[in-house]
């Protein structure tokens, strides 16, 4: 028999901090290791006796705001739709404010890039280092993150590791009331260039042949076989 369809007007939504990964439970905020048990955790309460539960999650963006729905099929019978939305909690936004005091603004990055990122941020997560805010903007993604020094360490590890532009910015965003110290928001751009080892580049009129790149660009006068340091600005 065909499992049956629920109706979307029963309610099963599951809230979910995109910061910590609580979700929403009678009216708590309760520890999730995966996503897949804060929707079992709904589906249970109305279906108390359900042996074999399947969900169908799209892939999706972790961030506040996200909103998508989602499937799960209960003994074969019932086929129940399922909101899930990403948001934060009340424990995150008290921690976190809305303040960010760090922007990385990754731009042309790589799958690797982003992938090393991400690992990155999950390491800092248990330092208690967060990324608030992930936007994708043309080019590459923005991150937005709760300290500063840490984002400032990011983007040197990613010229480390890759190679490429590091340009580093502060602006002054308010003076703390508590402490009448100045508080400055740090904006860090890695920005990976669009040659690679080997390409010939135009500098000064004349063309070089790229040796090596990391915070710096190392070429070759293709005539002369002079070698020289130069600025990543300088040939873009
Ligand atoms: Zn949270």
């Amino acid at each position: 028999m065909e499992p049956v369809k629920l109706k979307k007007s029963e309610k099963y939504d599951v809230k979910i901090c995109a910061n910590c990964f609580r979700h929403e439970f009678k009216g708590k905020w309760i520890e999730t290791p995966v996503i897949d048990e804060a929707v079992y955790d709904m589906i249970e309460q109305r279906f108390k006796n359900a042996k074999k539960v399947e969900l169908f999650i799209p892939e999706h963006k972790k961030n506040p705001g996200v909103f998508f729905e989602a499937e799960a099929t209960v003994d074969n019978k019932f086929i129940v739709p399922v909101k899930i939305e990403y948001t934060i909690c009340k424990y995150c936004s008290k921690m976190l404010g809305q303040a960010f005091n760090g922007i990385l603004q990754l731009r042309n990055p790589t799958q690797e890039i982003k992938q090393f990122v991400k690992e990155e941020l999950k390491k800092a997560f248990s330092k208690g280092f967060h990324c608030i805010k992930e936007d994708e903007v043309q080019n590459g993604v923005d991150y937005m993150m709760t300290d500063a020094q840490f984002t400032r360490n990011l983007g040197k590890k990613l010229q480390n590791v890759f190679g490429g532009e590091l340009v580093e910015t502060a602006k002054l965003v308010s003076r703390s009331k508590q402490t009448s110290k100045d508080l400055y928001r740090i904006t860090v751009l890695f920005r990976l260039p669009k040659f690679k080892k080997g390409d010939i580049v135009n500098y000064k009129g004349r063309e070089f042949k790229v040796i090596n790149f990391s915070k710096k660009v190392y070429v070759e006068d293709v005539e002369t076989k002079k070698k020289e340091q130069i600025n990543y600005k300088d040939i873009r």
